[in-house]
């Protein structure tokens, strides 16, 4: 399933696609959604922000389409009119002079007015979007602390969307670890510092795996690695599906436990309790 960095990535590609372009033709599969063919035709795109899991395609005419891919859904980019040769279904394509953004087997796409999109159930309640808004640590350091999620596991808030957006299963064990933080803790049961990194290492781990293309671990030593003949998945993250390796830092075999039914990786000396 992909996280943040992944939807960012395909955001990027539907942006580069679209922006500044006029729309000369799109259609939808849903019916529901057929009438606002003629509102968007002749519209300029202005950009495509990301919430989490959630696209956000702006208009110049005061419409915004949403789009969640769940877990099937996938944008294509082609010339225009160029279309793949797929099996699935085509639910949203947007044409414009030269491109064509074609979206996938996706089933939740609905079209809003701007000022509606703050009240979307999935937008009004998704945490903040590290890829697509500014967003510092000092405020991420506040939120890990708050009342509202201070007393609940850090391995489950982590997998919550409404906490941070995007964090999916390889960040959030490689958070955890770069926060030397034991899977059983909760914020309150944290240090301070241990805080501070989380907050740290939630936005560079996510700005990284974005810019290295879901490499999480210091660049310097995925390079060494990959120099020495390492395979990606031994070098790619610092304990995500590492289990049986050695600690990139400390050299104690990596654990794999599960948390929340989906796997943990962490290093019980780094995350020790
Ligand atoms: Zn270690």
């Amino acid at each position: 399933m992909p996280e943040g960095p992944e939807i960012r990535k395909a955001a990027d590609a539907v942006e580069k696609a679209l922006k500044d372009r006029e729309v000369l033709d799109i259609s939808f599969a849903f019916e529901t959604l057929e009438g606002y063919e003629d509102i968007l035709t002749g519209a300029t795109v202005t950009g495509v922000d990301t919430k989490g899991k959630a696209m956000l395609t702006r208009f110049d005419n005061g419409y915004t389409i949403y789009s969640h891919n769940q877990l099937y859904g996938k944008w294509m980019i082609r010339n225009a009119y160029n279309y793949p040769k797929t099996n699935r279904q085509l639910r949203l394509a947007i044409h414009n002079e030269k491109k064509s953004a074609l979206l996938y087997s996706a089933s939740d796409i609905e079209v809003l007015r701007d000022e509606e999109v703050p009240d979307h159930p999935f937008i009004r309640k998704v945490g903040p979007d590290i890829l697509s808004e500014t967003v510092t640590k000092e405020q991420l350091r506040e939120r890990y602390t708050s009342r509202r999620f201070f007393r609940r596991r850090w391995t489950t808030l982590l997998l919550d969307q409404s906490f941070v957006a995007g964090i999916g299963n390889y960040l959030r064990s490689e958070i955890l670890f770069l926060a030397g933080i034991h899977p059983s803790l909760r914020p309150t049961d944290s240090t301070p510092q241990q805080i501070e990194k989380a907050a740290e290492a939630t936005i560079t781990l996510m700005e990284q795996s974005y810019r290295y293309k879901g490499i999480t671990v210091d660049p310097d030593i995925a390079e060494r690695m990959k120099a020495e003949g390492k395979a990606r998945n031994q070098y790619r993250h610092w304990v995500f599906r590492r289990s049986f390796q050695p600690c990139h830092i400390c050299r104690t075999k990596i654990e794999k436990i599960e948390a929340g039914n989906r796997r943990l990786y962490y290093c019980p000396t780094c995350q020790a309790l």
